[in-house]
């Protein structure tokens, strides 16, 4: 079995304020006289997380906070072998909260420039919007996603059953603007949700989307469709909405067809990285090389990248699994 760190990685769903190093929460909090609570063994459900993960949001105050958590984000990534990532942010929350609604993408963007410059790795932004705020917000966030052209999608997230009807304006707005469209679904709630992103969210992509299974003419519909999935087996695990990776509906996605990425959506939450998550899976479901390069793959395809970076990237691919000569035959 080859080695997981090594195989080229795109990392398409990864939050970039669960991404931030324990001694950097540490740092940014005791520079803001903020009192962060130990992470728990287990969290007990998204509830738990969610407050959790707004202490450590509140950490970030100065663009060099953003900033920091950018190019670290960069290092980590490159560590684990990923070369493309596509890294969702709530830009304007923290705009919102701090009274400069531009400041902390700037900050982002800069960071993660200095970043890919240092660690060889490519990375765009997908903002993110949660589903109970405003939806003046989430045209803030389309704003800042047309001014800035490492800005690849839009998207929204939190609570599922919160409808998309007020957002469809903006959705239309994003689609014909050329800016993607990727949801947060079938998560936490069922295939309803996805049918939603598909049709009202018009969708590019589905963060998560396992509850598909839950209805047959719909993984059907994503089939046919090729709307890729952004499946993550240990967020799912840890927030409680799978009972383990073992009992994880990961196999039966890629038995229906469809198309299946791989990604850790809150790493500094359960401590994966990518390729934890991938060694994980391979362990968990017998997978061979050729199928985690599969996974791989598929992210390549399924990302906003530009088309020689998924040239590039599927060469980078072909050269682990050792078929460079076959493709130069
Ligand atoms: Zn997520």
């Amino acid at each position: 079995m080859r080695d997981l760190l090594t195989l080229p990685k795109a990392h398409l769903h990864v939050h970039l304020e669960s991404t931030v190093r324990p001694e950097t929460v540490a740092a940014l909090a005791d520079a803001h006289g903020i009192v962060v609570p130990p992470l728990p063994e287990a969290f007990d459900g998204f509830t738990q997380f969610a407050a959790h993960n707004g202490v450590v949001r509140s950490c970030l105050q100065r663009p060099s906070d953003f900033a920091r958590i950018a190019r670290e984000f960069c290092a980590d990534e490159a560590a684990q072998g990923t070369r493309y990532a596509e890294v969702t942010f709530t830009a304007a929350a923290h705009g919102e909260r701090l009274g400069d609604p531009g400041m902390p993408l700037l900050a982002v963007l800069e960071g993660l420039a200095a970043g890919q410059a240092e660690y060889g790795i490519e990375v765009r932004v997908i903002l993110d919007h949660p589903r109970r705020r405003s939806l003046e917000r989430l045209r803030t966030t389309l704003r800042l996603a047309v001014s800035h052209p490492e800005v690849v999608a839009i998207g929204v997230a939190g609570e599922e059953d919160h409808p998309l009807t007020p957002f469809a304006d903006v959705f239309r707005e994003a689609a014909e603007a050329g800016v993607g469209l990727v949801h947060h679904a079938g998560e936490c709630c069922g295939a309803a949700s996805v049918r939603e992103a598909l049709t009202l969210g018009r969708a590019d992509r589905i963060g998560h989307g396992f509850r598909a299974l839950e209805d047959p003419s719909l993984v059907a519909e994503l089939r046919d469709r090729a709307v890729p999935l952004e499946v993550c087996p240990s967020s799912n695990v840890a927030l409680g909405l799978a009972g383990s990776l073992s009992s994880h509906p990961l196999p039966l996605l890629v038995d229906a067809g469809l198309v299946v990425t791989l990604n850790t959506d809150v790493p500094s939450a359960t401590g994966a990285t990518l390729t934890s998550e991938y060694v994980a899976v391979r362990e968990a479901f017998g997978y061979d090389d050729s199928a985690m390069a599969a996974f791989s793959a598929a992210a390549v395809s399924a990302s906003f990248a530009a088309e020689d970076t998924k040239v590039r990237l599927r060469k980078e691919i072909d050269t682990w699994m050792g078929r460079d000569q076959v493709n130069t035959c």
